[in-house]
């Protein structure tokens, strides 16, 4: 048998590659990891952890709004997106610590720099020129933003580059419907910036429940962040008012930041897949088996650059179920990627478990449907015009609940433990017979009828 240095190198030092370099050391391999950019990875640095903080800020005015409604006297509250950036990237830099600590701990040896293919079992070190031989890969280097490009394109920004924008814009055109476009015009519009999106279809969030993403457009038009449907732009022009965007309708707007939010890409830049012979899609997606093994038996890949789910905590799983199973020999818990819940922090947030109503009457020829709108109460009380939606599908000869989608205050909270019971295979009946915690707004979805 051939010798390596090592028995696992991992490419990419983001959820998936990390949990998998430290499952895989625990079990007694000797691992190296490479990463280019930052430990963490794009969750912890350029996403979910840093936009949930962003969120978190922005909803400060409502908070401030509604709080004179229980007593609170007019505060003069001041917004500092300065302040609030460093105060940000100081917790980033902690975490990413915690992150190489961790790693470190459990014996794996870092590497801070990019790693190339050489062979199927063979890793260039960009800076310092190393070579690793490995008996096995670890791809793990997750996605980016995905740029169009027309005149103008370089003028804009995405996802990237919006968590250090120098100074907040007064006014922005988010382009797209996804995940992060409607959650940072959450947080633009929160924060008192004048926001517009942009989108090519009719209806934000494609893929999900349509009632959910129907009454998030409202509540976004409640909050003015003006929805262009049915356009792309044609192109970006400096002015000295700004930029000015030309859309494919003729119309013309002008801002001082566009936001392209038009989905993410693999990330399989500069590894040498064709040297090690690792075959994609047609998307550029690593392809993978359920093991998440590669075309090469010596390479496996985790998380957004084989484009199954692209969710950290999903990432997160395949990591531990490649190390466990190649190096602990332990059969890794299952995983319904259909019962994954999922949750899109827009204001109001959505919460999502299981299929949507179009999916599950396509699968299932007998559905039932109950639904419930209302404003809660401390919506009511402070006199806010936001509203929960609950929305609850029912397979009527089995009673099993076939998926669960809210949109509201804490409902992303609620989907994760909604997620136990559809995991569980709870029947509506379950639902009905567990009794209501009064006063909450998740009481609802018991007492739910139809
Ligand atoms: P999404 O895939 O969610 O959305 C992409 C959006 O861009 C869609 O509205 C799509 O329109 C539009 N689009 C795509 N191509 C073009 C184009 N050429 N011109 C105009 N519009 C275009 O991608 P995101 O970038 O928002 O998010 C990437 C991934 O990151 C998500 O899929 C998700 O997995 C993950 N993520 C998860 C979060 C969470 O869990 N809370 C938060 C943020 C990201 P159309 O609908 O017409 O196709």
């Amino acid at each position: 048998m051939a010798n390596y240095d090592v028995d696992l190198f991992v490419i990419g030092g983001g959820s998936g590659g990390v949990r998998a370099a430290r499952v895989a050391a625990s079990h007694g391999a000797r691992v190296a990891i490479a990463e280019q950019a930052n430990f963490g990875g794009t969750c912890v640095n350029r996403g979910c952890v840093p936009k949930k903080l962003l969120v978190y800020a922005s909803r400060f005015p409502d908070q401030f709004r509604a709080s004179r409604a229980y007593g609170w006297q007019q505060q003069d509250a001041q917004f500092d997106w300065a302040s609030l950036i460093t105060h940000k990237d100081t917790e980033i830099s902690r975490l990413e610590a915690i992150y190489q600590r961790n790693l470190v701990n459990s014996g794996v040896v870092i590497h801070a720099e990019q790693a190339t293919f050489e062979d199927a079992n063979t890793l260039r070190l960009a800076t310092s020129g190393q070579r690793v031989t490995a008996r096995y890969s670890l791809i793990a280097t997750g996605g980016y933003p995905h740029r169009a490009v027309f005149p103008g394109s370089e003028l804009a920004i995405t996802s990237d580059e919006a968590f250090h924008l120098p100074e907040l814009p007064g006014r922005v055109l988010i382009v797209g419907g996804g995940y992060i476009a409607v959650e940072f015009a959450g947080i633009f519009a929160g924060l008192g910036v004048q926001t517009s999106i942009m989108i090519r279809g009719q209806q934000l969030l494609r893929g999900f429940d349509e009632d959910l993403a129907r009454l998030l457009a409202e509540h976004q038009t409640r909050r003015g962040i003006a929805l262009h449907t049915e356009q792309f732009i044609r192109q970006i022009e400096q002015t000295a008012d700004g930029l000015r965007v030309s859309s494919s309708t003729g119309a013309t707007y002008t801002v001082d930041t566009v936001m392209l939010c038009t989905g993410r890409k693999p990330n399989t830049r500069a590894l040498g897949l064709e040297q090690a012979g690792v075959a994609v899609d047609d998307k550029g997606a690593i392809q993978v088996d359920a093991h998440s093994r590669t075309n090469i038996p010596s390479i496996y890949a985790v998380g957004d650059v084989t484009d199954r789910l692209n969710l950290t905590p999903v990432a997160i799983r395949e990591g531990q179920a490649f190390a466990d199973q190649l190096f602990g020999q332990i059969t890794p818990l299952e995983l319904d990627y259909e019962l994954v819940p999922t949750a899109v922090f827009s204001t109001p947030e959505l919460g999502t478990v299981g299929l949507t109503e179009a999916q599950a009457r396509e699968r299932f020829p007998d559905i039932r449907v109950l639904q419930t709108r209302f404003r809660a109460m401390t919506q009511a009380f402070a006199g806010s015009e936001d509203q929960v939606l609950m929305k609850v599908l029912i397979d009527n000869p089995t009673d099993r609940v076939v998926g669960v989608h809210l949109l509201g205050e804490g409902v992303a909270e609620m989907a994760q433990l909604i997620g136990v019971a559809l995991t569980a295979s709870a029947r509506w009946q379950d639902f009905r017979r567990t009794v209501a915690l009064h006063p909450s707004i998740a009481e609802e979805l018991v007492t739910l009828r139809g």
